[in-house]
């Protein structure tokens, strides 16, 4: 699990903060959710024979000997909070969560054991509408992110109830006697998770896979129509997608839409994001039946992704840098910079610590990367006055009050700088 500072934690929290910003556009509301469940909750809602469960979670006993995981996830958290807060009864529910999950998986680059997702849910609405709105929100989010040229979205009708039971037997069926000749993991999940095998990368269970039936002739006449009326409201709205037919996801609880966003900027981790329909969760964790949408993204691969396709600009922690003539205006000098701040809301003023001599103090307050120096010696005091010196620009110090120096930092932030 990794640590992350400085420029990695702002770059993170700048995903976060745009997409919160979006959500809260689309009327959804936050929901804080723990960190840790009931092991139950994700093996019956995420299905004991994913790989999420079986595999990556961290599971622990607590003192009495409760099971508890560490969240793989966040809809089955979600779900559980909505049917104990009894948010489901007669009522829709948008909802948006932030924050941390654990899964046991091997680290590489845009894979960590601990990461950071955001998420969205709707809860109640059975049409395709919700299924729409949730790939429209995203899309809003990968544009305000600026990242939007370099995503792709798959989406792929995966039936449920007896549609589903009839394919995954036909699937076996099919797949049985080549099971000797089957990857591994594959042949593992003919047993535990058949679906899954569709989306096998190993060539050899691609190549049995050509034949195999088709999820799509599976389905019934009620599922075809909600693809069919997702399609044509995605088509409405100009979002482009690829109806991808193998597309299936690490969860048993997704029933008739699957989404999944990827990219090539990052590497073999591709998947930024992804999720569906669970019309069955609810029910199965012991609400009422709720239909119910959502989706996930890794913003830690939305982070790479953007810093791999977009010119940010450099990172930088400190707007004003607060420099003192003599140690013994330390007061002055705080005082200063906090009626600097009071005056320009989201301005980041630093105020020099450790002592040293003005031009030690020039020196750290360039390497800050700070626009300007304020300055706070004898004649500035004498005067209820501060000295703003620009860093990057060729011009003349000023001599000026606060609230004249405050005018001078925000004009210069509206100019754009
Ligand atoms: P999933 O619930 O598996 O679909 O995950 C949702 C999103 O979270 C994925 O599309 C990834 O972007 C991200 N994600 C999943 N697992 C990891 C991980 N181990 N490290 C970083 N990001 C992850």
């Amino acid at each position: 699990m990794r640590d992350l500072a400085a420029a990695d934690a702002a770059e993170l929290r700048q995903v976060e903060d745009q997409c919160m910003a979006v959500a809260r556009a689309f009327g959804f509301e936050e929901i804080r959710l723990p960190l840790v469940e009931s092991e139950e909750l994700f093996s019956r809602g995420i299905g004991v024979g994913t790989d999420i469960v079986s595999k990556e979670m961290y599971a622990f006993d607590d003192r009495r000997g409760k099971r508890l995981a560490l969240r793989p996830e966040g809809t089955a958290g979600c779900a559980r909070a909505c049917i104990e807060r009894g948010l489901l009864h007669n009522q829709t529910q948008r909802l948006w969560y932030s924050g941390p999950m654990f899964r046991y998986e091997r680290p590489q680059q845009g894979r960590y054991r601990q990461h950071d997702q955001f998420g969205a849910e709707i809860f109640g609405v059975a049409g395709a509408e919700a299924d729409a709105e949730l790939i429209q929100m995203t899309a809003a989010i990968w544009e305000a992110l600026g990242i939007g040229h370099a995503v792709r979205l798959e989406i792929n009708a995966i039936g449920s109830g007896a549609s589903r039971a009839a394919y995954l037997e036909a699937l076996v069926a099919y797949l049985s006697p080549y099971e000797s000749e089957l990857d591994g993991d594959s042949r593992a999940r003919l047993r535990m998770n058949p679906l899954r095998i569709l989306d096998s990368k190993v060539a050899s269970t691609q190549r049995i896979l050509e034949e195999a039936p088709n999820l799509a002739d599976y389905l019934d006449a009620t599922e075809r129509e909600q693809f069919h009326s997702l399609r044509e409201l995605l088509d409405a709205l100009g979002l482009s997608y690829r109806v991808n037919p193998r597309l299936v996801r690490g969860f048993d609880y997704y029933t008739h839409t699957v989404v999944e966003w990827t990219t090539e900027g990052i590497g073999a981790q591709d998947a930024v994001g992804g999720g569906g329909r669970y019309d069955g969760l609810i029910e199965l964790l012991g609400g009422r039946p709720t239909p119910a949408a959502g989706f996930a993204m890794g913003m830690d691969r939305v982070a790479l992704l953007r810093q791999a396709v977009t010119e940010g600009s450099p990172y930088r922690s400190t707007d004003v840098y607060v420099v003192m003539q003599d140690g013994k205006h330390v007061p002055e000098a705080m005082a200063a910079a906090q009626a600097l701040r009071v005056r320009v809301p989201g301005l980041r003023v630093r105020l020099h610590a450790g002592g040293g001599g003005l031009s030690a103090q020039f020196r750290r307050a360039d390497r800050s990367g700070a626009d300007w120096a304020m300055i706070v010696g004898e004649a500035e005091i004498a005067e209820n006055r501060v000295s703003l010196k620009w860093l990057r620009e060729d011009r003349p110090q000023a001599f000026a009050s606060i609230e004249e120096a405050a005018a001078m930092i925000r004009d210069a932030q509206t100019d754009g700088r």
